[in-house]
């Protein structure tokens, strides 16, 4: 995983500025109209977002695309779809029961606490005649408390299921916001096999509320670790994306031992996902670096 730094983020002004003036814009005749989510400029907001994470999901490392993208093949074009969802460290719509109940360990990160964000229960504020002075911004508003998240879509039960992982998979409960600890490299590793190694409490996060702890996202996180012993790289599995007979060569090669069921990956909905995790490339090349490349 990678840190996410909210506070001395360079995406951090002009997030604000496009934030206060919505909340300004909606102050009409003394009160405040329809100051919800619903009326934040998403695409706006998720432009930002999706810079500050380099492109990618804050739970998985998949490639986020804010538009859909088109790869010319020989044959035909190979779509790729628009994957981004926002998603609220603290819920949109908390309870405050379930607020009293977090507000510590929400509290515990600089860019959560009373001096940045204000939590307002059901996403909605208490008195929509009293004007905010920002900061602190209303929780469902603030660029403090939006992440961008992949839509969830997994290779589970041979073949894609959408919303299965992260954001989709966590519903509204509280959730350890681990892109916020500034250790989260030493918290959270990956292994050769695709596994994520974590600490014992930890480990129900990944498997249960993110689901990324699947046997098919142990593979894709694998496959990276085979390409980057390879002679491949990232290039050659982009490339492949529209090229077959180049997805066969890189089956062919990567595996002598066999290890995995290679045909199902050569389906162009499998590969364009595995090919989306290509951070994994980068992350096993720094960590294991066994095989330098001329
Ligand atoms: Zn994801």
């Amino acid at each position: 995983m990678e840190y996410i730094d909210k506070i001395g983020s360079k995406y951090k002004d002009k997030a604000h500025q496009i934030i206060e003036a919505t909340v300004q814009a909606q102050w009409i005749d003394g009160q405040y109209v329809n100051l919800r989510y619903a009326d934040l400029p998403k695409s706006e907001i998720e432009t930002i977002l999706v810079d500050e994470q380099k492109h990618l999901c804050c739970y998985c490392m998949r490639r986020l695309r804010i538009k859909a993208e088109t790869i010319e093949n020989k044959v035909n074009g190979v779509c790729l779809h628009q994957n981004v969802t926002l998603e609220h460290v603290i819920p949109n719509k908390i309870k405050k029961e379930q607020y009293d109940e977090y507000r510590e360990h929400y509290a515990q990160f600089e860019n959560l606490n009373d001096s940045n964000i204000t939590v307002f229960p059901g996403g909605e504020l208490k008195d929509k005649g009293k004007k905010l002075q920002m900061p602190p911004y209303p929780h469902f508003f603030a660029y403090e408390n939006l992440v961008a998240s992949c839509d969830g879509d997994s290779d589970e039960n041979g073949g894609i299921v959408n919303k299965h992982c992260c954001n989709e998979a966590r519903g509204a409960d509280y959730i350890y916001p681990f892109f916020f600890n500034r250790n989260v490299k030493s918290l959270v590793s990956y292994g050769k096999d695709g596994t994520i190694i974590c600490d014992e409490p930890n480990v129900d996060y990944f498997r249960i509320q993110l689901r990324l702890m699947t046997s098919s996202f142990n593979n894709i996180r694998r496959f990276w670790y085979l390409i980057e012993e390879s002679e491949y790289d990232m290039n050659n599995v982009d490339d492949a994306r529209a090229d077959k007979d180049l997805r066969r060569d890189i089956i062919d090669d990567i595996d002598d031992a066999n290890t995995m069921e290679w045909e199902h990956y050569m389906s162009d909905d499998i590969w364009n996902l595995m090919a989306d995790y290509s951070w994994f490339y980068s992350y096993y090349k720094q960590k294991y670096h066994s095989y330098e490349k001329a």
